[in-house]
């Protein structure tokens, strides 16, 4: 494990002084592919490390058939080596963000591009049998003992088919980790206690960075965007947990920029400064999908209601 990054400007209020209040706490993302950490909870994975959590991410696919979207990038070289050219972006993105991480071991299923799609290609994650996935993540689960375990909505935060196969491995592995009926060769039972989806690309955000840029007379990203993405008030509704987390947007952009083939610098996640990002939308935003502690919604901190070993938070 890395040194903790340093965060670019002052830890959130509620913890200048440097303390660790949840050292002792341990929380799994659950992504499917490398840079997803980097694009979906980063900050507040960021805060919660530097505020003494272990974060430990599982990458369930090597991103072996993600496209190359940094047109800098676009060279024989890395095309040729693109799994090991992603490995080492995942370490680097990993020592930024002082996590933890394990690789689920699956094959990339590819984005489907066509009308109709194409087959799924042989092999890939989103076709290997259901109970294999959920074994290896449950193994996983069962020697991590995360308290809080986060991934996808069911439609896959975006509609790639190993989005939407992470979704239903995770929550199988929420259940089955803690029943030890199920998989009895993965090791001791570990119940997570919460379990969350990632709603941090929701419209409401991207409405009110676009107000904010033209507010201040600059070119938003987003005008194209909000003209096709409906709104949907029920679906926005569901997020019960916004962590506070602005003051680590710079260590999130940092490990975005580690997935070299993936990121574009001159692109929409870089165009919107990033104090104006802080000062209009400083938090990620989640929903409490299962809770097997009481705690009360709405909440600001994805461990609320847990004991810390140290002390309560
Ligand atoms: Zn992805």
């Amino acid at each position: 494990m890395s040194q903790h990054p340093q965060p670019s400007s002052a830890p959130p209020a509620s913890h200048h002084d440097g303390s660790r209040p949840y050292e002792g706490l341990r929380l799994m993302h659950v992504h499917a592919h490398p840079d997803d950490e980097s694009s979906k909870g980063a900050a507040s994975t960021a805060r919660y490390v530097d505020q003494g959590a272990q974060v430990h991410v599982v990458t369930c696919t090597g991103g072996e058939r993600g496209s190359i979207l940094n047109p800098k990038m676009e060279r024989p070289d890395i095309l040729a080596n693109i799994t090991e050219v992603r490995r080492q972006e995942m370490e680097r993105a990993r020592d930024i963000l002082g996590i933890t991480q394990h690789w689920l071991g699956f094959v990339d299923s590819g984005w489907p591009d066509g009308d109709p799609k194409p087959p799924l290609p042989e092999g890939c994650f989103a076709l290997a049998p259901m109970e294999e996935s959920v074994e290896a993540l449950v193994r996983i689960i069962r020697q991590v003992r995360p308290h809080v375990l986060t991934t996808y909505d069911e439609r896959g935060g975006y509609p790639h088919p190993d989005h939407v196969r992470c979704h239903e491995v995770s929550v199988a592995a929420f259940e089955a980790a803690g029943d030890a009926g199920r998989f009895p060769d993965a090791g001791e039972p570990w119940q997570p206690l919460k379990l969350y989806y990632h709603h941090s690309f929701n419209r409401p955000r991207m409405e009110a960075l676009h107000a904010a840029m033209q507010a201040h007379g600059l070119e938003s990203p987003w005008e194209e965007r909000l003209k096709t993405w409906k709104p949907e008030p029920e679906w926005d509704a569901r997020i019960t947990t916004k962590v506070e987390c602005g003051a680590y947007f710079g260590v999130r952009d940092q490990a975005l920029l580690a997935h070299a083939t993936q990121i574009d610098p001159d692109g929409h996640w870089f165009a919107i400064p990033r104090e104006l990002q802080v000062e209009v939308w400083p938090t990620e935003d989640y929903e409490l999908v299962v809770s097997h502690i009481a705690s009360t919604t709405p909440e600001d901190d994805l461990f609320a209601g847990i004991e810390a070993p140290g002390g309560t938070l």
